[in-house]
């Protein structure tokens, strides 16, 4: 039997067979129902008769604003609650940096809440976080009644229950220790979905995304960026992109920690340089060709704007991107279609197509086998594209 502050219960068969054999048919045909007594005799021999109240109060009463300085070790000593209730209390202890002004649900006992799944018995809860049944039935802010079934999705709490701490929370924090010591830590809230830069610059490519609304770890800051961790990822956002309280920026150390920006410019493709810039075959040639097997990849020779991405009047599959200060490229000849959208900016050196021979005779192209036609265009002029590559 259970011993502890619950008390115990029948076991729920226990309760339906009293209930059943009290009163059988027979006994019913027997039973004469005494004499009502009269009001007077009531009020004499019975106490006031109250209706049973069903009074609960609820596991979260509080929740406790993180504070700078505080510590999870010292929020559960200070509820008096252990720290597995205080972690499991609370999803947002996620592996993730803690913020000041995080908000944390505080139990009023030691114990596990735990979200009931579709064919969960009392009896797979009650093995699986250590405690009886009886008590899980018997806790009443859990709203069970036993013989019904389990409602899935409602949230109990296994008082006195206990449960490990996942491995990935205990290697983000630091294992026992390191958990209890964590506390909030210089940190900001991402404003909306951004990527992650290598550098602080739009010129850095990108390396991951970050959605919105997650808390960010702020390392450094340089010129209006941050530097920032979010789970095992490091890089750079633009300050605008981060909820981050002016006094707690201001502790945030000035970091010149990034690589050197990358080239402006790269070579659009690897191959044999098959043809230059200028007067050939009694003809101009806009461009500059660059041959190599079929499928080879084809990259942005310079940061920018998808402006035109599919078939293109002579060109065949093709890539028009603009840079800026009035310079376009164009990539031509590409084997299907290109890998990037109109519309999308794309980094230096970021794949954008694959190498053909595809052409449009009827635009005027053509193409005499598998190479890139590269042009650059200033201004909508084209000029020699060996004056940018490096
Ligand atoms: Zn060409």
């Amino acid at each position: 039997m259970v011993s502890g502050g619950i008390g115990t219960l029948p076991a729920a068969d226990e309760a339906v067979v009293l209930v059943g054999s009290f009163i059988t048919p027979a006994t019913r045909q027997n039973y004469t129902p005494p004499a009502p007594h009269t009001e007077n005799e009531l009020d004499r021999v019975a106490p006031t008769v109250r209706d049973v109240v069903a009074v609960t109060t609820p596991v979260f009463t509080t929740i406790h604003t993180l504070q700078t300085g505080e510590t999870l070790g010292s929020i559960a000593e200070q509820y008096n609650i252990p720290l597995d209730t205080l972690v499991w209390s609370n999803p947002s202890i996620n592996g993730e940096v803690l913020i000041r002004g995080q908000e944390l649900r505080i139990a009023r006992m030691a114990g596990i809440p735990y979200t009931i799944q579709a064919g969960d018995t009392l009896d797979s809860i009650a093995a699986r976080f250590g405690v009886n049944a009886d008590m899980i039935a018997a806790f009443k802010p859990n709203g069970i009644s036993v013989g019904q079934p389990l409602p899935a999705g409602h949230e109990i709490f296994i008082v006195d229950g206990t449960a490990a701490i996942p491995e990935q929370l205990l290697r983000a924090y630091g294992g026992m220790a390191g958990l209890a010591a964590t506390g909030p830590q210089h940190a900001g809230i991402t404003r909306s979905a951004s990527s992650l830069l290598e550098g602080p610059d739009t010129v850095y490519a990108a390396k991951a995304k970050v959605d919105g609304g997650r808390r960010v770890q702020l390392i450094g800051q340089h010129d209006g960026w941050a530097k920032i961790s979010v789970g095992d990822t490091t890089g750079w956002l633009p300050l605008s992109a981060l909820d981050v309280a002016g006094d707690i920026l201001a502790q945030v150390p000035t970091t010149n920690d990034f690589p050197p920006p990358p080239p402006m410019w790269v070579w659009p493709a690897r191959g044999a340089f098959t043809s230059g810039f200028g007067w050939r075959w009694g003809g101009f040639h806009n461009g500059i060709d660059i041959a190599a097997r079929a499928w080879s990849p084809i990259v942005a020779a310079r940061a920018g704007t998808v402006m035109e991405a599919g078939w293109c009047s002579g060109y065949g599959f093709c890539v028009r991107m603009s840079h800026g200060d009035g310079i376009q490229t164009l990539y031509a000849h590409m084997i299907d279609y290109p890998t990037v959208s109109v519309g999308q900016q794309v980094p230096v050196g970021s794949v954008i197509g694959y190498m053909g021979s595809s052409y449009d005779l009827a635009g005027g192209g053509y193409s005499t086998g598998v190479h890139l036609h590269f042009e650059v265009r200033v201004n909508g002029v084209n000029v020699d594209p060996l004056i940018y590559l490096p």
